[in-house]
């Protein structure tokens, strides 16, 4: 088995080699590359140790000397130099206590978390698979080393990291480290929220957020996203869905485009479901309002995951907006306030919900769904063909003729300003700035 070293990382290996050290690429460069993936970083494990790392080299970051590792820079890449190493207690369930820097490359390998980790590579020595790595990425398969049941109790974030893998990869968890999975899912409280959401949007922006139905099932949702199992054991008895609101939502992120704030969007647009669900005297549920429950549902949590600010406010809005128009009632001047309301910029994103919501849902009344998906399109575009005032801003007065015209500046101007852009986007007819400022003199008179 051959890998295709890129020139620098050749370089480093036969500088440490020269020296006297062995040296190999290690872990995830080297089951990418065996995969055919173009592997996004290179990493090398090394008999040297970090200060003998340092002397090889002009340019070098002190990235974590006690655990091994040094950073070399070439060019403008960092490439990690990582010692051989063992590591000592875990107490946390996090991180060991102490490491044991090794000569060995078996000791590096046998700490790795999973076989397809854990396999090291040099052109001329060839591949070093201790553990079956090559086997169980033939089987598609995601196996701890060693004892699964001990190597989770180590460290919970591998908990993490295993389905994160299997939806990279599209691999399945094998039996007993699936089993070990479930056993240590209540550790994950020992892990850092910052971790647990790297890497839960990780697997939702992989090719298979399908895969969270398996953090479901291995109990680890319901320590990380207790709303989503919520969700799973939500029916939804109309003609609507076929599933319930958790396999809805899988669908959902299935049929949308894997950035992170849609697949967010996807994961969490009916969360506000299984708390709206009533059920009809003919035994039909409805859920109604649960876009808006649902949006602020969804900001605690992704507060509670340490979601950056730009991520949390664009899901809410998205899920607050996510059913807009669909019971085909939309008038032009409702498609205005709308836009106006949810910001013209985010149309397309809602666009997008809109169609993978839909195509996640039952055949029932298709035809029209996707005709009245038409209809919100057109109206849209006829708005923006217009070019409809749909902010403040677009107005033909500005708050310094409202001053002008004897209204004081402060938030009485706000509220002037916001009653003449609701006329506007009733009638854009009305955005004439003589007619607008007659309006607004009545308006403060009357006040
Ligand atoms: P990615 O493509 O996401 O970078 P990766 O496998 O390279 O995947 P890293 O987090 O970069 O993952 O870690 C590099 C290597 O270090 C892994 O391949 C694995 O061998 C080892 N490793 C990382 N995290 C752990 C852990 N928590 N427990 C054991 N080994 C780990
Ligand atoms: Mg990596």
């Amino acid at each position: 088995m051959k890998i295709k070293v890129p020139g620098e990382v050749q370089g480093m290996l036969n500088e440490l080699n020269n020296a006297g050290y062995e040296a190999y690429v290690v872990g995830g460069c080297v089951r990418d590359a065996l995969l055919g993936r173009k592997p996004h970083d290179w990493d090398i494990t090394t008999s040297a140790e970090p200060l003998q790392v340092k002397k090889l080299f002009r340019r070098t970051i002190d990235t974590g000397l006690k655990h091994g590792t040094v950073t070399v820079m070439i060019k403008n890449t960092g490439y990690e130099i990582t010692t051989y190493r063992t590591d000592g207690d875990y107490s946390d369930h996090r991180r060991p206590e102490s490491v044991t820097f090794s000569r060995n490359l078996s000791d590096d390998l046998m700490r790795r978390d999973f076989t397809i980790n854990a396999m090291a590579y040099h052109p001329e020595k060839g591949l070093v698979d201790l553990y079956g790595g090559v086997t169980d990425m033939e089987q598609k398969r995601i196996r701890a080393v060693g004892d699964p049941d001990a190597r989770f109790d180590e460290d919970a974030l591998r908990i993490m990291r295993a389905v994160r893998f299997a939806g990279q990869l599209g691999f399945t968890i094998e039996e007993e480290t699936a089993a070990a999975i479930r056993k240590h899912a209540k550790d994950l409280s020992y892990v850092s929220k910052e971790r647990i959401e790297a890497e839960l949007t990780k697997l939702i922006c992989s090719p298979h957020p399908e895969k969270i139905e398996e953090m479901y099932s291995l109990g680890i949702t319901a320590e990380i996203l207790p709303e989503f199992d919520r969700m799973m054991e939500t029916p939804q008895n109309t003609p609507y869905h076929f599933t319930d609101v958790g396999h809805h939502t899988i669908a959902v992120m299935q049929n949308i485009e894997p950035t992170k704030i849609l697949r967010y969007t996807a994961l969490l647009h009916d969360v506000g479901k299984p708390q709206c669900k009533t059920t009809d005297e003919n035994g039909v549920d409805h859920f109604k309002l649960h876009p808006i429950v649902g949006a602020k549902m969804a900001e605690p949590i992704l507060r509670r995951l340490k979601m950056d600010n730009f991520t949390i406010e664009s899901v809410c809005r998205l899920i607050y907006w996510h059913d807009f128009g669909i019971n085909d009632d939309l008038t032009l001047s409702g498609m205005r306030r709308g836009l106006s309301r949810m910001g013209a910029e985010h149309f397309e994103d809602y666009m997008k919900i809109r169609n993978a919501d839909m195509e996640g849902q039952s055949d029932y009344r298709r035809e029209e769904k996707e005709q009245t998906v038409e209809r919100i399109r057109e109206m849209y575009e006829t708005v923006m063909a217009e070019g409809n005032a749909l902010t403040v801003k677009d107005l033909a007065v500005k708050g310094k003729d409202l001053m002008d015209a004897g209204i004081p500046a402060g938030p009485g101007m706000g509220e002037v300003l916001s009653y003449l852009l609701e006329e506007v986007l009733e009638d854009p007819s009305q955005n004439e700035r003589e007619l607008l400022l007659q309006k607004a003199k009545i308006y403060y008179s009357e006040k």
